[in-house]
């Protein structure tokens, strides 16, 4: 097994991997991990992995990785699901392999595997006894993969505080306000960000529900009305199933488990578009730091 490394020299795309675009990069968020995960849904469950290869040890968490191989090779995928930015894999073992993708992570299926298919970001390859694979990629190597007995999967999410899944039926209005009500001193932005709030939103998609809702990223919580509290609710359920609906938001690595780019860039209302006109008011579109992100919105029809 050779022990990758990637050098600082490599780039995503053509823009080079520096810290300062670290900062910049955006996780793929609830849509994207979803989109993942309804499509490997269609593509390997009932598919039997005949091999496991990890190319990058530190990506396999919590278990060595000789009994990582010896435990999951010759185990049948039953069930992809979701919680929060995180796809879990379930296993006819009694295991689940928690996924997180973090900055730069791609989970990519491949039809039939060649050589060329596999690349020097490619950490782990799932081989499946058809001559399809499951590759999960990662350029910046923050992302990882955790075995999990499954019957301990809730309370491996409750330990680590997982807030409630917002397109879950019981998320709903009065629960919403009831969660409001906790963090009266907190800007909304930050706070739909916070995933022991709300799970699965991130940079991107926060700043277009405060845009959808005519708050600003910088309101508190306690100056919010009913209205505003129930817009913020309408354009959250709203902007998350639309996204879903065009797989996701391709702004930096993120690709679907078919490799393709999500076709959400285009529906983008607010993010990444400082400095140009405002599609509702026609005000022109600020940037601040917020709680150390990047934030656009308008000031004038965001209030
Ligand atoms: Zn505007």
């Amino acid at each position: 097994m050779v022990k990758r490394c990637i050098h600082i020299a490599e780039t995503i795309g053509s823009i080079p991997i520096l810290p300062i675009y670290i900062l910049k990069l955006n996780m793929p968020e609830l849509p994207e991990i979803e989109t993942i995960k309804r499509q490997l849904n269609n593509l390997v469950v009932g598919k039997k992995i005949k091999k496991i290869e990890i190319r990058l040890p530190k990506i396999v968490q919590l278990m060595a990785p000789i009994k990582f191989k010896s435990l999951f090779q010759g185990t049948t995928i039953k069930k992809i699901s979701r919680r929060g930015k995180v796809l879990i894999i379930g296993l006819n073992n009694n295991y689940s392999l928690v996924i997180h993708l973090k900055l730069t992570g791609q989970l990519i299926y491949i039809k039939t595997l060649k050589h060329s298919n596999i690349k020097t970001f490619t950490h782990v390859v799932y081989y499946f006894d058809d001559g399809s694979a499951l590759l999960h990629n990662d350029i910046r190597q923050f992302g990882y993969v955790r075995p999990i007995r499954t019957s301990e999967l809730d309370k491996y999410f409750s330990d680590q505080s997982f807030g409630p899944e917002p397109l879950e039926k019981d998320f709903t209005p009065k629960k919403f306000i009831e969660l409001l009500k906790h963090k009266p001193n907190q800007k909304i932005k930050p706070l739909l960000m916070d995933q022991t709030f709300i799970s699965g939103i991130g940079n991107i998609y926060s700043q277009e529900i405060c845009f959808c809702a005519k708050i600003l990223p910088t309101r508190l919580v306690k100056t919010l009305t009913d209205k505003d509290i129930k817009n913020i609710y309408k354009c959250l359920k709203q902007i998350l199933k639309n996204s879903i609906k065009y797989r996701g938001t391709s702004s930096d690595t993120y690709l679907d488990a078919q490799g393709k780019k999500g076709d959400y860039v285009p529906r983008l209302k607010v993010y990444g578009r400082e400095g140009k006109k405002c599609f509702r008011c026609g005000g022109m579109v600020k940037k601040i730091t917020l709680a150390g992100r990047g934030t656009s919105y308008c000031p004038s029809c965001q209030r």
